[in-house]
């Protein structure tokens, strides 16, 4: 109850969004796609920015972006907005973060990977149904994320 515990709670609460692991959204994400069948590998550590979510059979990265993090660009979005105060704090570190995801996708779609990205306020029980529904319809990713489950860890190959 202590304002110390308020602060660790606040804090830790803090990093582990800026980690970006586990969060709120990203688990209903992952629970939604997990209940419907379909299979993923999290974190992929050899992949630019480590997708949340990756189906390596059929190159797909999917990302679960917190919006104020990485800075929903929907005009509509409420949870996007920079704070009010400590702009010159703020708006470098979101900005930041916003260019490394560009960054980071640029690097996969030249390496013919898929990028879907999923905003935080995007993750409504409806808004996962048609997730599920054009990740089921796509493809038959769950046929070829289980054919590559024996060749895990192999570097995807460019064959040009
Ligand atoms: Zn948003």
């Amino acid at each position: 109850m202590s304002t110390t515990n308020e602060t660790d709670a606040a804090r830790s609460a803090q990093m582990s969004r800026i980690r970006g692991r586990d969060t709120k959204p990203e688990m209903r994400v992952r629970q939604a796609l997990h209940s419907a069948g379909l299979r993923y590998r999290l974190h992929a550590k050899d992949l630019p920015g480590k997708p949340d979510l990756v189906f390596r059979g059929r190159k797909v990265a999917l990302f679960v972006h917190g919006c104020f993090w990485h800075q929903h660009p929907d005009p509509n979005c409420k949870l996007a907005r920079m704070p009010k105060s400590k702009l010159d704090f703020w708006r470098p570190k979101l900005e930041g973060n916003r260019l490394r995801d560009e960054k980071n996708r640029s690097a996969l779609e030249a390496d013919d990977w898929t990028v879907v990205e999923v905003w935080e306020c995007e993750t409504k029980p409806d808004d996962l149904q048609r997730l599920v529904t054009a990740l089921q319809t796509s493809s038959p990713l769950r046929e070829a994320e289980n054919r590559s489950r024996s060749r895990l860890g192999a570097k995807p190959k460019v064959g040009k």
